[in-house]
């Protein structure tokens, strides 16, 4: 009997699960797509109803291929997407959300990113985004790519007491973020979103990743999401093309890492004990 997906919650008290899909990559290659979307719907139905995408993938062509995923069933899914630094002005985030809402096929997304920090004035895109809430096309908004001093920035920022995540790089194999970003978006009730969970696929060729899964009649993935589950308001977002895989990252939730192997993970990939420049993709 599969459990229940672990629950993150957002600081306006919006419930999301903690497993949901990435699609970069996708949308990029034509003869993929019938695989992209039936894994989708594969995870959907599976309950991992967060789909996190973003204008950059396939230029579009991700959101074309979450559009054609989720038609009929939007309002089962949390949807998430993201502008790209140079769109994020104040007319141009608007603009940027408005052709990847038309891309998805929808009139509102439940959470819209800021990619990575760029050059435009973060109080002009978190105005655009308040204008887009507003207007009822977002219903929430955070940023991506932020380290622990960018959090700072975004909370003195005008606005930036809106800001409801962010989503980085971490997994098994790069756990900087457990040093003080974690704490830090703890402390202000903000889920972490968990980007490349599986380290890009390459995690899962580790030999102690691999012996440990095998112990517990589990796979690599299994493990590495387990790993990220077990945190608390932590959302980790892999991506998978494969019906069989989505399956099998799904059943990560099942998994129970006991003491000796939590302990074990911490050996082999340990907690960092100082600060690191946050990792980035
Ligand atoms: P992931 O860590 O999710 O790894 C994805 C890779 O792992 C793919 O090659 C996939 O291949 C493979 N894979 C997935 N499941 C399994 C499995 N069970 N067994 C073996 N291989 C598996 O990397 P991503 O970079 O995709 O990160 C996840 C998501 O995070 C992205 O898709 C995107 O939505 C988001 N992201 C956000 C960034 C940001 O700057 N905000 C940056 C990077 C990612 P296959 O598809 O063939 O199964």
């Amino acid at each position: 009997m599969p459990k229940n997906l672990p629950i993150a919650t957002f600081p306006d008290g919006r419930r999301v699960p903690a497993l949901g899909i990435g699609t970069w990559h996708m949308g990029e290659d034509a003869a993929r797509a019938t695989d992209e979307i039936r894994s989708l719907r594969a995870g959907i139905d599976l309950g991992m109803t967060l789909i996190d995408t973003a204008e950059m993938y396939g230029s579009g062509g991700a959101e074309r291929i979450v559009g054609e995923a989720i038609s009929g069933r939007r309002d089962e899914v949390f949807l998430v997407s993201k502008v790209l630094p140079s769109n994020a002005s104040r007319e141009g985030t608007v603009a940027a959300c408005e052709r990847s809402l038309q891309r998805m096929g929808t009139d509102r997304m439940d959470l819209y990113l800021l990619h990575w920090p760029g050059h435009h004035a973060l109080e002009d895109t978190f105005a655009a985004f308040e204008k887009l809430k507003a207007d009822g096309k977002i219903l929430g908004w955070g940023v991506s790519n932020f380290d622990t001093e960018g959090m700072q920035v975004v909370a003195n920022t005008p606005g930036g007491g809106n800001c409801a995540t962010n989503q980085v790089l971490y997994n098994l194999d790069d756990r900087g973020v457990e040093y003080d970003l974690m704490p830090s978006m703890a402390r202000r009730a903000m889920p972490l979103m968990a980007y490349c969970p599986l380290g890009e696929g390459r995690l899962l060729n580790d030999p102690v990743l691999n012996r440990i899964a095998a112990g517990l009649d589990a796979t690599a993935a299994q493990v590495a999401l387990a790993f990220l589950l077990d945190r608390e308001n932590v959302i980790a977002i892999p991506k998978t093309a494969s019906p069989a895989r989505i399956a099998e990252n799904r059943a990560a939730a099942d998994l129970v890492l006991p003491e000796d192997v939590r302990a074990e993970l911490d050996r082999a990939f340990p907690a960092p004990d100082t600060k690191t420049p946050l990792s980035i993709v």
